[in-house]
């Protein structure tokens, strides 16, 4: 059913392969579309895109939700704790691909092909040797001409097969649609007979998330801008099943200096791309997100140093207000904004937050401070709660080094 939300209401969504926890890049791509689903009293979806059982680990789809609960995003429909418009996890949605590639069969505009890897292989030497586009396409789409009778044949004998697209599109002809961070897109349209089912019965992401950004009434797509070349395809399903669009922005991706170049923040080589980094220094969640607020959008800074009793939340943030180049990370910035939003808490959320960060990672240091309470919050005081408080603690881990000499033992 079409959702009842009130005019203007986004319903977004992060869609993740379970492939363990998230990291910067992640973390920055969730928060995105959480914060217009808050902001427009919309609905933020996690969806888990495990089609590719490859790239699947155990648990990981409670590792996601736990992060990102751990930063206190508030996700309306989950795997976990359910909604109305799941499954929210591709495999376990498998009837319902299945029901949606047999009605483009049902009316021509997808067909099975019994190809075999020998003839794909084939099909790209040819493409190959005469220079021409790779892909299954036009007059190298074999089994898109197939008679009725054909067809059983293959079927009777048991032969394997995919369900392909039959593409309308033409190559040599444009489409052009919106994006909301970049603009005008323009595009060759898509002409290839794609798979939307394969042969263990599984459909692509592709297709899945075309049925599933529909079904859950997903008004804005944002995610990767690596997904922008295959928007024309995206597309064709979209007007194949008639469906309304979404409108889509594609991220840029979190990018980092290395040397001279700018590249995107890597899993791999780049410690500060791991949330565990932060956990350890103990830079507070809320820095952390009013970091990314920054990223966001170029006016949010000023106006918050205009308001640094607020909220992020009470910011409103737009589309086209996102850089149109990746948002280069850095940790020095992050650090500051840090610095400054705890020399704005009092001495308690201080302690507080102190105790929690060193319960885990600094014991000595909260065993401490849990004898000497008192003394600790009269140390977190000295320069705070007046009008140009002290700024020298950036995370929590800052603390320990410059107050330690003031305890006896
Ligand atoms: N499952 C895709 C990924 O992990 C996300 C694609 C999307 O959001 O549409 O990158």
């Amino acid at each position: 059913p079409e959702r009842q939300l009130k005019e203007g209401a986004i319903v977004s969504r992060f869609a993740p392969s379970p492939t363990g926890r998230v990291h910067m890049g992640n973390l920055f791509a969730s928060f995105v579309p959480e914060v217009f689903a808050r902001q427009t009293d919309g609905v933020f979806i996690l969806r888990i895109e495990d089609t590719d059982a490859k790239r699947a680990i155990e648990n990981g789809i409670e590792l996601i939700l736990d992060d990102l609960k751990n930063y206190n995003y508030k996700i309306d429909e989950n795997p976990i704790d359910g909604g109305n418009y799941g499954p929210y996890i591709q495999t376990e949605r498998k009837e319902i691909y299945d029901a949606f590639a047999k009605y483009l069969v049902s009316i021509g505009r997808a067909y099975p092909c019994f190809c075999s890897e020998e003839d794909l292989t084939n099909m790209r030497s040819e493409q190959e040797a005469k220079k021409e586009r790779i892909g299954y396409y036009g007059k190298y789409a074999k089994c898109r001409n197939l008679t009725y009778e054909e067809v059983k044949a293959h079927l009777d004998n048991g032969d394997k097969y995919v369900i392909r697209l039959r593409s309308q599109g033409d190559f040599n002809k444009k489409i052009i649609f919106k994006d909301l961070i970049k603009g005008t897109i323009e595009l060759p349209e898509n002409d290839l007979d794609q798979v939307i089912i394969k042969s263990d019965g599984i459909p692509p992401y592709a297709f899945a998330h075309v049925v599933d950004d529909h079904l859950m009434r997903v008004t804005h797509v944002t995610r990767d801008d690596s997904y922008i070349s295959s928007v024309p395809y995206h597309m064709e399903l979209w007007e194949a099943f008639n469906f309304k669009k979404p409108k889509f922005a594609h991220l840029l991706p979190l990018c980092i200096k290395d040397g001279e170049t700018i590249r995107k923040i890597s899993k791999r080589k780049d410690p500060e791309a791991a949330v565990s980094f932060y956990h350890e220094r103990g830079i507070p969640k809320e820095a952390i997100k009013l970091y990314f607020a920054t990223l966001l959008n170029s006016n949010f800074e000023e106006w918050y140093l205009q308001n640094q009793d607020k909220s992020y939340r009470d910011f409103t943030f737009t589309f086209n207000k996102m850089s149109k180049s990746g948002p280069l990370f850095d940790l020095d910035k992050l650090l500051n904004i840090s610095r400054n939003y705890i020399s704005r808490l009092t001495k308690d959320e201080v302690y507080d937050d102190l105790l929690t960060w060193s319960n885990t990672y600094d014991k000595d240091f909260y065993d401490l401070i849990i004898k000497y309470k008192e003394n600790t919050k009269n140390i977190l005081n000295i320069e705070r709660q007046q009008k140009k408080p002290r700024k020298d603690y950036s995370s929590y881990s800052d603390i320990k080094d410059q107050v330690f000499y003031m305890y006896d033992e």
